[in-house]
């Protein structure tokens, strides 16, 4: 197992990045992307590109893609006594907050902080059992006073995100931590990048660290319009089951079980089918695992990608991990190294646009 990729997950998921403030994460991406790629550009919007052109002029435009952003809070208000008062930037789980750690963000420095909880003395039984609103919580930044508060620079709209470093478990192939969603992905992206430029492939190949991911998929329907692509492969994460508390037959898949291929996003992508085929005979014959799954409950880019360009092919390439939009999101690193593996394979494989007709 190369544990280089665990250390590589560590030091992107150790970068603080939510919604609409993903530079930490996009200037460490472009530093690598900018040694192996022939160029690197971005748009107003943050959208960073990198370029390699392939062997063969006629082939496919390739676009690989993968989110930069992860999900967080945003506050809202500074209330009596210096508490803040937030929302949420994306869709963490309510269910998480009372009681986590937090990070506010004030002009690149970090301010500590823990989302309140009740005390357990004092609380009813029918209070206990209940999920606070988000409304009634608040971060505790320690601050004397509202004017403190203020003097250290928090303002409505200072960005907060989850704290934690990747752990690693004594399962050598199996981390948890914050924003695992979706820097695995953003770590995938920048090897793919790496092998593509030592063995170059007849696509020209388009590399994508995309926005506001987690507030609709928004950056990447811009990149779509800008890029043009003819296929479009989309990194990202994907609820896993396999946990005591969901049915069997809820998420039928799990981590450690290699990269999940999307045939359709209920909610959005359907994948044209015969880039799904190609996909899966690549990783047949290369003995990758891999597994075909109907995601019922979550979009990626791949659905706002496929919408925003149209005439593209679109597909997702992904992991699952477990406990989805809290701070102890687990994986299995086979399952990137098996992503990794695959959208190379797959992209070296896409050599003309008229094998990848319908009729
Ligand atoms: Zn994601």
């Amino acid at each position: 197992m190369p544990y280089s990729l665990r250390d590589r997950v560590a030091h992107y998921t150790s970068l603080d990045a939510p919604v609409g403030f993903e530079e930490p994460v996009l200037a460490a991406a472009r530093e690598e992307l900018a040694e192996c790629c022939e160029r690197v550009e971005t748009d107003m919007r943050g959208n960073l590109y990198a370029y390699q052109t392939g062997t063969e002029p006629n082939a496919p435009r390739v676009m690989i893609t993968a989110h930069a952003d992860e999900i967080g809070f945003m506050v809202t208000s500074i209330i009596e006594g210096g508490f803040l008062r937030f929302t949420k930037l994306g869709f963490p789980t309510d269910m998480v907050l009372p009681g986590q750690r937090v990070r506010l963000h004030v002009g690149g420095r970090g301010i500590e902080g823990v989302i309140g909880v009740k005390p357990a003395h004092i609380l009813s039984a029918e209070e206990a059992r209940q999920v606070p609103a988000l409304t009634d919580l608040y971060i505790d930044i320690g601050a004397d006073s509202l004017e403190q508060a203020k003097s250290w620079g928090i303002d409505a709209g200072t960005p907060v995100t989850f704290v934690g470093e990747l752990i690693q478990t004594d399962n050598d192939h199996r981390c948890f931590g914050k924003c695992v969603d979706n820097r695995t992905g953003v770590v995938a992206l920048l090897e793919i990048a790496k092998r593509l430029r030592d063995e170059p492939c007849a696509a020209s190949v388009v590399y994508v660290i995309a926005v506001e991911e987690e507030i609709g998929l928004r950056g990447a329907e811009v990149a779509t319009k800008h890029v043009q692509p003819d296929v479009l492969f989309v990194l990202d994460t994907v609820p896993s089951g396999g946990t005591p508390d969901l049915r069997a037959d809820a998420l039928p898949w799990d981590i450690g079980k290699g990269a999940l291929l999307k045939v359709r996003e209920v909610k959005g992508l359907s994948t044209q089918r015969p880039l799904r085929e190609l996909v899966r005979a690549v990783a047949d014959e290369h003995d990758i695992p891999n597994q075909w799954i109907v995601d019922t409950a979550g979009i990626t880019d791949a659905t706002s990608a496929q919408q925003a360009s149209g005439d593209i092919a679109a597909m997702v390439i992904g992991i699952a991990r477990r406990y989805a939009h809290s701070a102890v999101e687990m994986f299995d690193l086979r399952d990137v190294q098996a992503q990794i593996d695959l959208t190379v394979l797959a992209t070296s494989s896409i050599t003309s646009l008229e094998a990848l007709k319908r009729l």
